[in-house]
C-alpha cells in the first residue's frame, strides 16, 4: 500500500517542500517559496513519467507569511494543471523539518498539542528557524486538519553524545539553568548518509565507525560509532566548528569582547558579523559560494585560497580528533553541496590525512559530482565515500514509523 506524504522544510523566509509516494520514495512534486514576506516567488516541479518538469519558475506570488505559502502550495498540489493530488484527502501525513529538540525529544515525534507547547519553549535556542517551523505546522493544522504531522529534528540524531562531549567547561549553571550545551545540527543528513554508507559498504551500521562530513553553505562533521553519534562539530548553535560560507566556526571566545571594545559594537552586532560576514565571505567579499571561491583561487586570488585552505585544515583537525576518539574509522563520508560536488575539497582533505591515517584517495575515481561513489583506493586504510544527502527523504522515512 502506498502513502502520499508532504514534507515541509520551513526556513526564516523560505519554504521548501516535496511530495513523496512512500514506501517507494518516489518524488511526485517538489519546490520552493523564496523571500516570503517580501518579493515572494514560487518554483514548482512535478514528476511526469519519471522526468522532472518545472511548471512554475520563480513565479511572483502574494505570500506575507508561511500560512499564505502553504495555502498556495495546497491549491497548486490539487490543481488540474499543476497538481499531483486528486484532493487534499490524498495527503496521508505531513513531515516537518524542525530545527531544535533541545533535551526534550531524542527522536522524531508525532505532533500533539503537548509537543507544540515544548516546541514553543525551544524558540530561544533557534530564534530564526524555530518560529518558522512552528508556523508551518500551525498552517497545516488549520488547512488540512486531522492529517497526522510529524516533526523530524536537526538535533536529535546527536542526542547520543556522552556528557563529556556535549558539556562546555563553563560554570555548571550555564547548563543547569539555561541548557547551554553542544546540541549539533544537520542530524537528519548525518543520519541519512550514515545509513546509506552502511548499505553501500554492505555492513550493519552497528559495526561501523564513521565520520560524516556535511559540507555545504553550513558545514558540520559527526563522529558516528556503531550507529550512534559520539561527537559533532556544531554546538549550542550552528556557528561552531568549521569555517563555513558566512560563519566563522570555532574561535577564541575572547575575540567577541575584543571586537566590541575596539569597534564600539554591541555583542549582537559582533554575533551578526560572526554568523553572516565571516567564513568564505569574510575573506572573499564577492561571494560565499564555493564555486566562486574555487574559480577565484584558480585565478590566483590569495584571500580565496587562504580561507579554503583554512577550512580544509579544520576539517582535517576534526577528522583526526574523531578518529582518535572513536579508536579508528572505517569510512569518511562526504555529503552536501561542497562535499558531493567539489573533488578538490575532498582531495585536499584526504591528502592531508594520508600520512597519519593511511587514507588514500583515488584522483580519478574522485571526479564525481553528486552521485554515490567510493573514491578511495583499494589499499586505503579508510574508505572514502561520496553520498548525496536527502534530508526530506529521511524525514519521509521517519514519518512511516508512525
Ligand atoms: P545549504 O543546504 O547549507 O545551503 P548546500 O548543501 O546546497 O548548502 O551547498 C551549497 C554549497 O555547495 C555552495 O557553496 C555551492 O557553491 C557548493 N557547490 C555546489 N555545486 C558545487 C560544485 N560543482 N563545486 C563546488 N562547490 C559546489
Amino acid at each position: 500500500m502506498s502513502f502520499k506524504e508532504l514534507i515541509i522544510n520551513a526556513g526564516s523566509s523560505s519554504l521548501k517542500y516535496q511530495v513523496f509516494e512512500m514506501p517507494e520514495a518516489k518524488v511526485l512534486a517538489k519546490g520552493i517559496f523564496e523571500q516570503i514576506g517580501t518579493a515572494c516567488t514560487f518554483t514548482h516541479k512535478v514528476d511526469k513519467d519519471g522526468e522532472e518538469v518545472k511548471l512554475l519558475d520563480k513565479k511572483p506570488v502574494e505570500a506575507k507569511d508561511h500560512h499564505d505559502a502553504i495555502t498556495i502550495l495546497l491549491e497548486t498540489l490539487t490543481d488540474k494543471e499543476t497538481g499531483v493530488l486528486e484532493s487534499m484527502a490524498d495527503i496521508s501525513a505531513v513531515g516537518h523539518r524542525v530545527l531544535h529538540a533541545g533535551e526534550v525529544f531524542d527522536d522524531s515525534v508525532l505532533i500533539t498539542p503537548e509537543v507544540m507547547v515544548e516546541l514553543e519553549k525551544l524558540i530561544p535556542l533557534g530564534p530564526l528557524h524555530q518560529p518558522a517551523n512552528i508556523a508551518g505546522i500551525k498552517a497545516c493544522e488549520e488547512l488540512i486538519p486531522g492529517v497526522p504531522q510529524d516533526a523530524g529534528f536537526d538535533t536529535t540524531f546527536h542526542s547520543t553524545m556522552p556528557d563529556y562531549a556535549y558539556r562546555y567547561a563553563i560554570p555548571k549553571e550555564a547548563y543547569t539553568k539555561w541548557q547551554i550545551r553542544k546540541y549539533g545540527f544537520h542530524g537528519t543528513s548525518h543520519k541519512f548518509v550514515s545509513q546509506e554508507a552502511a548499505k553501500f559498504l554492505g555492513k550493519p551500521l552497528e559495526e561501523l565507525k564513521l565520520v560524516t562530513a556535511h559540507i555545504g553553505n553550513g558545514a558540520s562533521l559527526a563522529a558516528i560509532k556503531y550507529g550512534k553519534v559520539v561527537d559533532t562539530t556544531m554546538g549550542l548553535t550552528p556557528l561552531d566548528g568549521l569555517p563555513m560560507g558566512t560563519r566563522c566556526g570555532t574561535i577564541d571566545p575572547a575575540i567577541i569582547d575584543f571586537i566590541c571594545r575596539k569597534e564600539n559594537l554591541t555583542v549582537q552586532e559582533v554575533n551578526n558579523i560572526l554568523n553572516k560576514k565571516s567564513g568564505y565571505i569574510g575573506f572573499y567579499p564577492e561571494s560565499s559560494d564555493a564555486r566562486a571561491l574555487r574559480a577565484a583561487q584558480a585565478e590566483g586570488n590569495k584571500k580565496a585560497d587562504l580561507i579554503l585552505r583554512m577550512q580544509s585544515k579544520k576539517i582535517v583537525d576534526y577528522v583526526g580528533s574523531f578518529y582518535a576518539y572513536m579508536g579508528g574509522m572505517d569510512a569518511l563520508v562526504f555529503t552536501a553541496g561542497i562535499g558531493e560536488k567539489s573533488p578538490q575539497t575532498r582531495f585536499n582533505v584526504c591528502e592531508r590525512l594520508k600520512e597519519a591515517f593511511g587514507i588514500e584517495i583515488d584522483a580519478e575515481k574522485n571526479q564525481v559530482w553528486g552521485e554515490t561513489a567510493i573514491v578511495s583506493k583499494p589499499t586505503s586504510k579508510v574508505a572514502v565515500l561520496v553520498i548525496p544527502t536527502n534530508e526530506e527523504l529521511m524525514i519521509a522515512r521517519e514519518v512511516m514509523k508512525f
